[in-house]
């Protein structure tokens, strides 16, 4: 999920508060689009099938989340907690979606910090650099 929404929402490891904090709250019960060639590509690096892994909301491809963890399938986690630690098992590949957050797109297509990120405050402000890498983004999700 590249738009602002209440929750938490996808994404990792990055520099700032992700590791030192111990957070993973962005992978938890996460809504993340993902392209057709980033869920081809994780296909390829995972040698899971798509359907184990994406599942298609409202026509967008979508990470799937664990029936036991409620986290994406690709976090490393034996808690269903959301402040529970975790590591990207994909982290080289994850999608576009989740190495941009916590930056997501308000209503009027404006980068903003999600307040799903409980350390959003710790993040630099985002630029008309990011807005434009997730308006790109937003075009080919939408692209069949
Ligand atoms: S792919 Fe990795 S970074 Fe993205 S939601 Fe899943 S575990 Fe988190
Ligand atoms: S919720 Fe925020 S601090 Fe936590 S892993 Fe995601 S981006 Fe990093």
């Amino acid at each position: 999920m590249f738009k602002s929404e209440t929750k938490t929402e996808p994404c990792m490891v990055k520099q700032l508060p992700c590791v030192p904090m111990g957070c993973s709250a962005c992978c938890r019960e996460t809504t993340m689009p993902l392209t057709i060639s980033e869920a081809k590509r994780l296909s390829r690096r995972t040698g899971m099938a798509l359907e184990s892994f994406t599942w298609e909301n409202n026509g967008v491809l979508t990470l799937l989340n664990d029936e036991t963890t409620r986290a994406c399938v690709f976090l490393l986690t034996a808690s269903a907690e959301s402040s529970a630690e975790g590591i990207c098992s994909v982290y080289e590949v994850r999608p576009e979606g989740c190495r941009k957050y916590p930056i997501v797109l308000n209503p009027k297509d404006e980068a903003i910090l999600d307040d799903g990120c409980p350390h959003r405050a710790q993040f630099p402000t985002p630029s008309e650099t990011d807005a434009i890498a997730l308006l790109n983004l937003e075009e080919r999700l939408m692209r069949k």
